[in-house]
């Protein structure tokens, strides 16, 4: 196992790249700590198989290094690695049985026949592949193929690390719940490093500690549900993780006060005279609903039942404003108000997160 530095790296396709928008990994200084389970979040075609390629060796990077326990890695081939990878699509051998399919790694180590016995058959059963070792992989489904390319990435217990790119896209919806539980479980008992990448806000919410967030090429944040959730430092990880995301809208902030639109909005914190495009940024889970003439008057676009609660979809000059409504929630024709809680109030100056002038209220 291994904590993994990236110092420096950036990396572009182009031969000759002029500019930032040449990258499809923009200059990223991160570590992965020893024995970690990361989600790596971002829409597709953000930069998350470049990254986890370059980290594993199949690509090399135009610029910077990368380092396993401080050791540089950078100019060592996959192999040399000691990693686990496991891809979007199954990687087997067709010709060979799902059993010598799973002992292949074991069997390249030099691992004893009865360990690699042993393993290959506590593997088959987290994958669910018990009765079928015996086939050839040849004829099996997808679905059944990916499991197998799991069950390889995972039988070997020394890795340096085990890095899966969006691995369950060809499993059953079913299935997939059940696998992710048994990744969970394998970290829990080996302890690996590991990088899961997935375009799917639930599947990293639920499978990691600490989920990565990537936009254009970039991190823009490292943190636990609960912070990307209470406090995303970019825009795109307030409107990308949330359902619905956060509702941002153009501001003029000064102090504790923000102007929206000609409404005075009151903030958590003083946060100054930030500079460039401001924006505030409020969950939908901290917007409430009000008579009278305070709070920025609003007219109802839509009304979602979505089972647990009501998303309340609203018009406020031009621009939408998402709210979450608890189910039984009473709600009146003359609710035409809308109400911030400022201590979940964000400020974002040109996309980024502003810090508050008093740290003393951030803690808060
Ligand atoms: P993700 O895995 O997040 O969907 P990728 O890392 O695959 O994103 O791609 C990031 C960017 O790099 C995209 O714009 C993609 O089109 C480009 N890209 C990926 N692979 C190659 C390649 N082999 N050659 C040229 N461009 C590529
Ligand atoms: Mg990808």
């Amino acid at each position: 196992m291994a904590k993994i530095t990236l110092d420096n790296l950036a990396h572009s396709y182009l031969p000759k790249p002029a500019g930032e928008g040449d990258y499809a990994l923009k200059e990223l200084n991160h570590v992965w700590a020893d024995g970690e389970a990361y989600a790596l979040l971002g829409a597709s075609g953000c930069g998350k198989s470049t990254l986890l390629n370059i980290i594993s060796g199949l690509l090399h990077p135009s610029q910077g290094r990368i380092l396993f326990n401080d050791h540089d890695v950078t100019a060592q081939a996959t192999a040399e690695r000691n990693i686990a990878q496991v891809f979007q699509f199954p990687v087997v051998y067709d010709t060979m049985s799902v059993r010598d399919n799973l002992a292949f790694p074991l069997k390249n180590r030099g691992a004893s026949p009865d360990y690699i016995r042993d393993r290959v058959q506590a593997i088959a059963a987290m994958i669910g592949m018990e009765a079928e070792l015996n086939r050839k992989a040849r004829g099996l489904t997808a679905d059944a193929k990916q499991k197998i390319s799991l069950g390889r990435g995972m039988v070997r217990e020394d890795v340096n690390a085990l890095l899966f790119d969006e691995p369950l896209t060809v499993i059953d919806p079913h299935m997939k719940w059940e696998l992710r539980t048994q990744l969970k479980a394998l970290h829990h008992e080996f302890g690996h490093t590991m990088i899961y990448v997935t375009h799917d806000q639930t599947e990293a919410l639920t499978f990691a500690d600490k989920v990565v967030v990537m936009h254009d090429g970039r991190v823009v944040q490292m943190g636990t549900p609960q912070e990307l959730f209470e406090r995303p430092e970019h825009t795109f990880v307030g409107y990308f993780i949330g359902s619905p995301g956060m509702n941002l809208l153009d501001a003029e902030v000064s102090g504790t006060t923000a102007i929206v639109a000609g409404t005075e909005v009151a903030l958590g914190a003083d946060y100054g005279r930030p500079k460039g495009r401001i924006q505030i940024g409020v969950r939908p889970e901290f917007v409430t609903l009000a008579a009278g003439d305070t709070g920025l008057a609003v007219t109802v676009r839509r009304v979602e039942d979505v089972g647990r609660h009501k998303i309340l979809r609203y018009d406020f000059q031009g621009a939408e404003i998402n709210v979450i409504a608890a189910e039984g929630q009473a709600i009146s024709p003359d609710m035409t108000r809308l109400i911030f809680d400022p201590r979940a109030i964000n400020v974002y100056a040109d996309d980024w997160r502003v810090s508050p002038k008093s740290p003393a209220e951030e803690a808060a």
